[in-house]
């Protein structure tokens, strides 16, 4: 059920089809699907088909397109997109109108694309399965009962159900990568400033990155082209250019495999059924003994807690969202403000923050875990000197089932053990769908997403 946008711009280039027909036909899967789904929690109809229409009579009058024109994508529920809703997923932002464009979706306005609808997401991107959205889980698309993956859920669910062609996600230790590997897709978190993180509302701000998910390489590639790139408005953004991906260039020969213990069979053989076939092509496969498994969701949740307390502090219920109706002092005000508006994960989150910030743990803590992170992208980019890219599996597992792990915060917390990796170092990691729902992950170097590309292209080439 997915399309590419290429095949669609070659079919309106040949003047077999429209991009008015195309978001018709978005629209009208949307109206099918969406209810059971809860992928999206709006829809830009009137807008989507009106910005169609004005792209068919660029092209039917002859003028140049831009690079998207006519690329139909959904935006995850903290990218702002300029005067329309957005809520994180929380009540806390409740009815908050965003006055101004992220810059991802700025520049993708720029390029000609056109976006469709707000997608469903956990609550500040706080989670793995996208249960934790004040609006409802959301369904996987098409393993009835089991989750989509998250906090991206929204967006993956809805590239896959077939309501457009691109979803902007954001990634904070793995939301765009996981839901992507879950529901068969591609997902890429660029390199820590790579792309501007102007308008996403703030997770963890050293983690956070914006990125696109997609079911073919060709149409995630052309959307990080267009949003990646320095932006005055985040000075973490880098001024390095960003080089066009070319289909020559060479792909990685040099494979370093991180296959960690306790993998689901099913994910354990379709690894070792790759390695194989890598091998076979003639490629240069090392396994490597990680040494810092029992690090990662440690070091990651008490510094993503740290710098969620922090950012989380804006919402008082004075300056935007939901406010108490039952209160008499200031204090009071914020207080039932949050208590109310803020779901259960959120506050857990919140309180670990601040507990590990707090005067007598901070040393402990925080100050333990930043040094940890500097081992790790000291022990990661020694690593990638000897090897062009890292591979090891996006999850450990397969989706797993509504309601399976939502329960058990420390269950759900390991689910992330892989992804939360490449957002410790900042390096750039791909997600590759193997089918079956299993999905490869490769980081390379920083800023080096095309060489990640070129491997992308290997392994659809592969006989797996
Ligand atoms: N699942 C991870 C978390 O809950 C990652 C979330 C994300 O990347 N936004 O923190």
């Amino acid at each position: 059920m997915t399309s590419s946008y290429f095949s669609l711009r070659e079919a309106v280039e040949q003047g077999r089809t429209t991009f008015t027909a195309a978001v018709e036909e978005f629209l009208s899967r949307i109206e099918e699907k969406n209810q059971r789904l809860n992928a999206l929690l709006e829809v830009y109809a009137e807008e989507a088909l009106y910005a169609a229409h004005y792209w068919d009579k660029q092209q039917l009058q002859g003028e140049k397109l831009p690079p998207l024109a006519g690329l139909v994508y959904v935006h995850k529920d903290n990218i702002a997109v300029a005067n329309h809703r957005l809520s994180a997923a929380s009540r806390i932002l409740e009815g908050y109108v965003s006055p101004f464009d992220a810059t991802a979706v700025e520049r993708l306005r720029a390029a000609g694309a056109i976006c469709i609808g707000r997608a469903n997401c956990d609550e500040f991107a706080m989670g793995s399965s996208n249960e934790n959205s004040a609006y409802g889980p959301v369904q996987h698309p098409t393993l009835e009962g089991h989750v989509p993956g998250g906090s991206s859920g929204g967006s993956a669910a809805a590239v896959a159900a077939g309501f457009c062609h691109v979803a902007l996600g954001s990634d904070t230790g793995g939301s765009i990568r996981q839901p992507a590997a879950f529901c068969n897709l591609y997902g890429l978190k660029p390199t820590y400033g790579r792309v501007s993180r102007y308008g996403l509302i703030a997770y963890a701000s050293s983690f956070d990155q914006i990125g696109p998910i997609s079911a073919t390489l060709e149409d995630l590639i052309a959307t990080y082209e267009v949003i990646a790139g320095f932006d005055p408005r985040d000075a973490t953004t880098t001024d390095l250019p960003v080089e066009p991906f070319k289909r020559e260039l060479p792909p990685p020969q040099r494979w370093a495999f991180l296959v960690p213990e306790g993998l689901h069979p099913e994910t354990l053989s379709a690894f070792e059924k790759l390695q194989n076939a890598l091998c076979q092509a003639g490629f240069h496969i090392t396994s490597i003994e990680f040494p810092y498994w029992d690090y990662l969701i440690p070091t990651y949740y008490i510094l993503t807690t740290a710098e969620a307390s922090s950012n989380l502090a804006r919402y008082d219920g004075v300056r935007y969202g939901y406010r108490t109706q039952i209160a008499s002092t200031m204090d009071q005000l914020y207080a039932r403000s949050r208590s109310e508006g803020f779901g259960r994960e959120v506050k857990r989150r919140i309180l670990l923050g601040t507990f590990v910030l707090s005067a007598g743990y901070y040393e402990a803590y925080y100050t333990q875990a930043q040094k940890v992170r500097r081992l790790l992208y000291d022990y990661t980019e020694s690593l990638l000197q000897e090897h062009e890219v890292i591979a090891m599996p996006t999850s450990a597992t397969p989706p797993f089932k509504l309601g399976e792990k939502v329960k058990d915060p420390i269950q759900m917390y390991l689910s992330d053990l892989l992804t939360v990796y490449a957002n410790l170092t900042g390096h750039p990691a791909l997600q590759i769908p193997l089918g079956n729902y299993i999905g490869l992950q490769l980081m390379g170097p920083l800023f080096t997403e095309n060489r990640l590309f070129a491997a992308g292209y290997v392994l659809a080439s592969l006989p797996l």
